[in-house]
Order: C-alpha cells, then structure tokens, then sequence
C-alpha cells in the first residue's frame, strides 16, 4: 500500500489539539485536510475523499462556493465584526427578516447567537421568561424525547437522550426534564391511539410545571438518526395547546430543506411557538445560530419584569455569518433544491437499499438527503474511519449509525460511489 506522509505541522495538532468527543492525545486516526472544493475533500497527502458528511451537515452548497466566498469578501471590506448592543447592520436586519419569511406563520422575531447548543439555551431561557412573564413561575421544566439530540451545553444536554446524552456524568448539575418515548410510527403513518398516550399523560399530570415540549420535527439527528410520523407531530403540537405549554422545534439538523420541505415542520404543517435554526444556515461556511419566535412571547417577555430578555453573545449576528447567510439562502432558494433532494433521496434508496441483505445490518432508511444504515453493534471507529478512507470517501459513523448527509449539488455517480463504499466496508 502507498505511504501516506502527513504535512510537517500535522504533529503540532497530535501534541496540542484535543478533536470532538476523544481522548487526548486522539487514539482513533486523524486526517489533515488541505483543502475542499465542491464536494470533494483533498487530504494534505493529496488523497482526495469525496464528501458525504457536509461537515456535520452544514455544507448545502458543498464547498469553496463562488457566490458565498464573494459575500464574505465583500463583506469583508464592509466591517468584519460590530458589537450588536446598540448597534446594528444590513446584513443582520436583512436576514432576519428572511428568515421570518421563510419560516411558519407565527414567528415574527429573530435573536442570532453563534451555535446551535446556545441557540437551544436561548429558546428554553425565552420559554421560561415567556412563562414568568404571564406569572406563571412554576412552569420551568421541559418534556423531550428519548434518542432526541439539542447540543452539548448544559441546558442542551438536559434535554438530550438521558442514555446516549451522559446524564449520568453530570447527573447533579443537570436540570430535572420530563421524557418520553421516542415516537413509534415511522414516517408516512399515522399513528395509533397510544402512540400519544405517553405525551398526555405527561402534560396531564405535570403541565403545570412545563414550560416546553422540545424536540426535532419529523427527524430526530445525532441522537439516533430516526425519522418518524408527521401525524405525531401534529398531535404532539394540538395536545401541547390543549395544556399550555409552548412547542420549540429544534430544526439546527432538519432545516434549509434537507428532508425534502424547507423546515420539517411543513410536514405537519405546525407552527412552533420557538423555532431554533443553525448548521446549515451559513451553508457551512460560519458559526451561527438563531431562536425565532412569536409576537406573543416576544411582547410578553418585553412587557413584564426584568422587561428585557436576558441573553446576550458577545458575537452575536456577526456580519460575515450574517452575509454569508443570506447568500446561502438566496443561493438555495434559486436553485431547484426540491427536486435535487428528491433525485438525491431516490440515489441513496436505490444505493443503499442492498445493504439490507448484509448480516451485520439491521435496517436501511432514506428520507429527503438523509441516508442511514443502522447495524446492530457499535461500529469500531478506528478501522472504519480508515476503511472509508481508503476507498476514498469522507464517512463518519457514529454509535450503530452509518449515514450520509451529501451536499445537495453532489452527483448522482458520487452517490452511488459512496453508497457501494458503505456496502464494501460493511460487508
Ligand atoms: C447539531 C445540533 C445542535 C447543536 O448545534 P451546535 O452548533 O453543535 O452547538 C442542536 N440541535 C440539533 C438538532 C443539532 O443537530
């Protein structure tokens, strides 16, 4: 085999640099990256991988885009970064206003932050303000679902997975949520009468103390990878009126038209009291974040004590973010990323449907640009990682989890050569 030779900084980032969810030094392998272009990946040793990851699902447009480095460029010359506390800019007023049009009815106000996880805090903060403001104090608790996936801070994980989310670790600083089931009837049923029971029996015996049902709408992302009903959703947000108790959509992994509709949401054709985007919103490029919600929390939070929301990031709608937001957008919506999502969903069904007959593999699902196949152990991360590599494709399992999450301009040809990866290496 041929000699991969790592650039001469590469031993910097083993002695220095400690990677996400590992050991320090990293003892699964690490791959140093030159560059990336379209949807391809060149390795500093020159190996180039094809991209079926989006860099954790944020790169729509794939990468080195003309018209979004041209935004940041302009940008650029503009003003990099202004503080938004008293002040404010065109690219920060432009894309909220957006993003209010783009998103369900009810959402009227935009508050940015810079990742996904402080977006989530931001909209169980507001929930709990909401409720303070209407004098109901009691309300701060959350109900969420078993394998749903918020971030990695601290109000995040507590509503994360209690399993897979490490509740055990810190079991005595993590707020007390509610949980149920994740949903049971798969996506494209409706469901049957207890599928919801869980759910109302929660909101009967504790709405008094809940603030919010939070969850993912339709697809529930790093917690599991599970797609299920819009008929759930639609119950779920009904029963969460009939108690008083606000919905947040957590749509960081779902949003930006990834399974087939702009935001999941329109499946059930629901509108979230708080909505949380993120990932996909700079088409990868930036780290931001955003928490919509309605004129009703808005004004209620703005009209009783302490009178203001308490939150504030100290980078908070940073410009470029901002421009190269609104690029990605508008690059998105001019494009026929409908049918592009479907002509991606029916490559990676026709690619990755086979996997089925394999022993190690329990299930195969595809819905919108969203591959999985589930197997029924954890996948040894080390040699899978390098297997992948070697067959030249950028793929990272997680858990029992092998996916894909390809940028929406990806060949239907690169599809099915990640697909046949995935199936050589499992087999
Ligand atoms: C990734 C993700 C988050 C966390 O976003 P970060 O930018 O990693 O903090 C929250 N919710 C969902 C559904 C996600 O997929």
């Amino acid at each position: 085999m041929q000699h991969h030779i790592p650039p001469d900084w590469f031993n910097l980032d083993n002695d220095f640099v400690w990677h996400p969810y590992s050991t320090f030094p990293s003892n699964n392998p690490i791959y140093a990256v030159k560059s990336a272009d379209r949807t391809y990946i060149t390795l500093a040793d020159g190996r180039v991988l094809i991209d079926g990851m989006s860099s954790w699902w944020c790169a729509i447009h794939g990468y080195n885009v003309a018209e979004l480095n041209q935004a940041i460029t302009a940008q650029l010359d503009a003003m990099a970064h202004i503080m938004f506390g008293g002040l404010t800019h065109q690219p920060a007023a432009e894309l909220a206003a957006e993003l209010v049009r783009i998103t369900p009815a009810p959402l009227t106000s935009v508050f940015f932050s810079d990742s996904g996880s402080v977006a989530v805090e931001v909209a169980l903060k507001m929930a709990i303000q909401y409720w303070q403001a209407k004098g109901k104090t009691e309300k701060q608790a959350f109900i969420s679902l078993h394998k749903g996936y918020h971030g990695d801070t601290f109000g995040a994980m507590s509503v994360c997975d209690p399993i897979t989310g490490m509740h055990h670790l810190f079991s005595e600083v993590l707020a007390k949520n509610y949980f149920i089931s994740s949903p049971n009837c798969p996506f494209n049923t409706n469901c049957q009468q207890d599928d919801l029971q869980e759910l109302q029996h929660t909101l009967e015996q504790h709405h008094h103390r809940i603030a919010a049902l939070i969850l993912e709408p339709i697809i529930q992302g790093a917690g599991g990878m599970k797609f299920y009903s819009a008929d759930f959703l639609q119950q779920a947000s009904h029963l969460c009126r009939q108690f008083d108790v606000l919905l947040i959509a957590d749509e960081i992994a779902t949003g930006f038209g990834r399974t087939g509709k702009l935001f999941a949401c329109e499946h059930a054709a629901i509108s979230p009291d708080i909505m949380c985007v993120g990932k996909a919103l700079t088409g990868g490029y930036m780290t931001l974040a955003a928490t919509l919600s309605s004129k009703e929390i808005s004004q209620c939070i703005s009209a009783a004590a302490p009178g203001v929301f308490m939150h504030g990031p100290t980078f908070m709608a940073n410009p470029l973010a901002c421009s190269v937001a609104n690029a990605s957008i508008r690059l998105l919506l001019n494009s026929p990323w409908q049918e592009n999502i479907q002509r991606i969903e029916q490559a990676l069904e026709q690619g990755l449907r086979c996997c089925e007959s394999l022993p190690a593999v329990n299930e195969v699902r595809v819905l919108g640009a969203i591959g999985v196949v589930e197997l029924h152990k954890d996948v040894t991360m080390a040699t899978i990682q390098q297997q992948f590599v070697d067959a030249g494709v950028w793929i990272r399992p997680f858990g029992k989890l092998v996916y894909l999450m390809p940028p929406y301009i990806i060949s239907s040809t690169d599809i099915q050569k990640l697909c046949d990866a995935i199936y050589q290496v499992l087999q």
